[in-house]
């Protein structure tokens, strides 16, 4: 099995390196028709403005919708998630092109800026149960972007305590949340919809390599639907 990570810029070794210590071979997507060598793709943590640059001047964007809506496996970590929401807002500059698909609203930067990133033990009982391992997660919240809304078909796999106010710039003109979010309010950051999952945190940067084992799951599962789906209209 191969699993796609996209490298225009950010964790993409680390995803890779991850992948390895499974025995799973990553393979560096930079342009549109390398996309066509896998079947699943991971979308690594970084800056998602520079990201979407990148991804514009390769025209990577139409074929990395096509990928999503195809029904492909696609993991998205903090930037990559942020690259997967239908909408993100706190943008400084009025937008930025998105992938799209996951049906949520991020805020690119919930947690405020890089010197507010901290770790935080996650608990997330249905990957630990399907994984084995600790009950918790760590999880590194690198200037993380955190889910305000999540629609009907969006599994919520985690959520956390805000830990300190996050003093969003309350400027509605940028497209920011009004208030920031009290200390101890929940926010999703962790997601689930069909092929598709989100992380606000960034797993290849811990030594626990459940999340990837839970995603080449999620690869098998799907690969496995596709193919008897494929075997049933051959046998009708
Ligand atoms: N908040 C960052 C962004 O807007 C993402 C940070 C990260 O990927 N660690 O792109």
């Amino acid at each position: 099995m191969a699993i796609g990570v996209l490298a225009l810029q950010g964790s993409f070794n680390e995803h890779i390196a991850v992948l390895r210590r499974l025995g799973v071979k990553g393979v560096e997507i930079r342009k549109p028709d390398q996309l066509q060598s896998v079947t699943s793709l991971i979308i690594p943590g970084g800056e998602s403005t520079t990201m979407a640059k990148l991804a514009e001047y390769h025209n990577l964007f139409p074929a990395l919708r096509e990928f999503v809506k195809m029904g492909k496996p696609v993991w998205g970590t903090c930037a990559g998630l942020i690259f997967l929401a239908d909408k993100a807002i706190g943008q400084k500059t009025g937008g930025q092109e998105l992938i799209g698909g996951l049906d949520c609203v991020v805020h690119r930067n919930f947690f405020g800026g890089q010197i507010q990133s901290f770790e935080t033990e996650l608990p997330v009982p249905q990957i630990a149960a399907k994984e084995g391992g600790p009950p918790t997660f760590r999880g590194v919240f690198i200037r993380a972007p955190g889910i305000l809304e999540v629609g009907p078909d969006v599994e919520v796999l985690a959520d956390i305590p805000v830990p300190y106010n996050n003093n969003i710039d309350p400027n509605p003109s940028l497209g920011n949340q009004e208030e920031s979010t009290a200390p101890g309010e929940r926010v999703i950051v962790a997601v689930k919809q069909g092929n598709l999952l989100g992380t606000a945190f960034h797993p290849e940067l811990t030594a626990d390599t459940r999340w990837h084992s839970y995603f080449l799951k999620m690869v098998d599962e799907i690969g496995g639907a596709t193919s008897s789906s494929i075997c049933a209209v051959g046998e009708e």
